[in-house]
C-alpha cells in the first residue's frame, strides 16, 4: 500500500478482484474459505463484481439484506442520520433507538429491548438475562437446554449454546451450564428439564443446521412444557425473523410467544445491529450495570433499522414475499421428481433448503458460473435466502439454472 492516498473511496472502488484477493491473502486472517469473488456494488436483487459482472443475489448476505441491496428508504435514512449524528454511546438517550424499540414492541410479544451489534451478542444478552433473572428471584437455575445441530453464533457463550461439537474443538474450557437435545423431539426435551434448567433456547427453523423445519405441534408442546416446569423459552430469530419465513417473526406461525427473543441479521438491512426483546417480567432480571454495549443501537444503526422495519411492515410486503417463497418451494419440489440427487426440499417463506445426496459446494460454484448467488447450510444442503423483494420471474430463472446445474452434478 502506498500511503494514505490508497485509502480514498475512489482508489478503493477501482481495485480489481486480483488486487482485493492479494490484500486479503496478505492481511486478513483466513477464517472463512472465501470464494474468489469481490462484490463492489449492489442494487435490489443484483450485485456486481469488481470486473462489472452482474449476479442475481439469492443469499442476501446470509439473510441480512431482506429489502434488497441499497434499498432507497434505508440508504436515505443512513445518509440523513450520518449527516446529523452517528454515535453518542448508551450513556445518553438515543432518539432513533427508542423509536425502534417502540416499533418492535408494537409488533411483537416483547415489552422491552436491549440493543447490541450482532446475533451472537443478542444470544449472549439472552444467556446473561436468563441467569440473572433466576438468580435475582432467589432460585438460581443456571442450565440452558439447546438443540443438537443448532447455531447461535461464535462468541464464547453463543458457541457453547451451539449444539455442534466441531465448532467447540480446541476452545475448551467452554462456558458451563448447557445441555443439548434433539431438535423436534418433545420427549427428549421433557427429560432434559431437570430442576436446574432455567431456559430452553431454540431456533424456530434451524438455519445453519440445514434449514430444519420442525413438526407443526413441536413449538406449542415446547411452550406448554416450559410453562409447566417454570422454564423460560428463548427463541433465536436471528435468521428466521424480520419476514424471512413469511411472517414478521416465525414463532407466530406456531401460535406461541417466547419469553425472550434474539434478532439481528435482517434488522438493519446490512447495517450491523442486534436486539434482544423480552417480557416486562423477564426484563426485571437486568438492572443498571447488569449488561452494556458501547455501540449497541447507536443512532446510525437504529435509523437504518427503523427504515427497514417501516418498509417490511408496509401492507402486503411480507405476504407477497411468502407467496413467492411458496412458488419457489413448489418449483423445487417439481425438480426433485426429475433429479434423484435431491433428497428433500425444506422451506418456510423465503428460507429454503434443498438437501442433496452429496456435498453441495460444486453446485454453489455452478450456480455462480450461471450468475446466481446461493450458499450451503452444512455440507449437503443448498440454501436459498433471497431478498424479500424477489419476483416470481427471478425464482423461475434460478430454478431453471439449478435444473441445468443438476444435470451435470
Ligand atoms: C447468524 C446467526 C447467529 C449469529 O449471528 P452473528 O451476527 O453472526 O453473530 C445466531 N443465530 C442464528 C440462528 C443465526 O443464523
Amino acid at each position: 500500500m502506498k500511503g494514505a492516498d490508497m485509502a480514498t473511496q475512489s482508489e478503493v472502488s477501482r481495485m480489481s478482484t486480483a488486487d482485493i484477493h492479494a490484500l486479503n491473502k496478505a492481511h486478513v486472517i483466513d477464517t472463512y474459505g472465501k470464494r474468489k469473488l469481490a462484490f463492489v456494488r449492489g442494487k435490489g436483487m443484483s450485485l456486481w463484481d469488481a470486473e462489472g459482472r452482474e449476479y442475481l443475489d439469492f443469499f442476501a448476505g446470509i439473510a441480512v439484506v431482506g429489502l434488497g441491496h441499497c434499498h432507497p428508504a434505508v440508504t436515505e435514512a443512513i445518509q440523513q442520520q450520518a449527516q446529523r449524528l452517528v454515535h453518542v454511546s448508551n450513556l445518553y438517550f438515543i432518539d432513533a433507538q427508542v423509536v425502534l424499540a417502540k416499533m418492535l414492541c408494537e409488533h411483537s410479544f416483547a415489552d422491552k429491548w436491549f440493543f447490541c451489534n450482532s446475533g451472537a451478542e443478542a444470544i449472549e444478552a439472552a444467556i446473561k438475562l436468563v441467569r440473572r433473572y433466576w438468580w435475582q428471584k432467589g432460585t438460581p437455575k443456571p442450565t440452558i437446554v439447546t438443540a443438537h445441530d443448532s447455531f447461535h453464533g461464535r462468541t464464547s457463550g453463543a458457541m457453547k449454546a451451539t449444539g455442534q461439537p466441531k465448532l467447540h474443538e480446541g476452545f475448551e474450557p467452554l462456558l458451563e451450564g448447557f445441555k443439548y437435545v434433539d431438535f423436534d423431539d418433545v420427549n427428549a426435551l421433557e427429560e432434559a428439564l431437570t430442576p436446574d434448567v432455567g431456559a430452553v433456547l431454540l431456533e424456530p427453523v434451524q438455519g445453519e443446521g440445514g434449514v430444519r423445519v420442525p413438526s407443526a405441534s413441536y413449538f406449542s408442546e415446547v411452550r406448554n412444557l416450559c410453562d409447566a416446569r417454570d422454564v423460560l423459552l428463548v427463541l433465536d430469530e436471528v435468521q428466521t425473523g424480520l419476514g424471512r419465513t413469511g411472517t414478521l417473526f416465525a414463532h407466530t406461525q406456531y401460535g406461541i410467544a417466547p419469553d425472550i427473543m434474539a434478532l439481528a441479521k435482517g434488522l438493519g438491512n446490512g447495517v450491523p445491529i442486534g436486539a434482544m426483546g423480552c417480557t416486562e417480567e423477564v426484563a426485571s432480571g437486568f438492572s443498571v450495570g447488569s449488561h452494556a454495549s458501547t455501540f449497541g443501537g447507536n443512532p446510525l444503526s437504529s435509523a437504518a433499522a427503523v427504515a427497514t422495519l417501516r418498509t417490511l411492515l408496509e401492507p402486503g410486503f411480507i405476504e407477497g414475499a411468502a407467496a413467492v417463497g411458496d412458488r419457489f418451494a413448489a418449483a423445487l419440489n417439481d425438480l426433485k421428481s426429475k433429479h434423484s440427487s435431491i433428497v428433500e426440499v425444506r422451506a418456510r417463506g423465503l428460507m429454503i433448503g434443498v438437501e442433496m445426496t452429496k456435498a453441495v459446494s460444486p453446485l454453489v460454484d455452478a450456480m455462480l458460473d450461471a450468475g446466481i448467488i446461493c450458499g450451503p447450510a452444512g455440507a449437503k444442503v443448498l440454501r436459498f435466502l433471497p431478498p424479500l423483494i424477489v419476483t416470481g420471474g427471478q425464482v423461475d430463472r434460478v430454478v431453471s439454472a439449478l435444473d441445468d446445474a443438476l444435470s451435470t452434478f
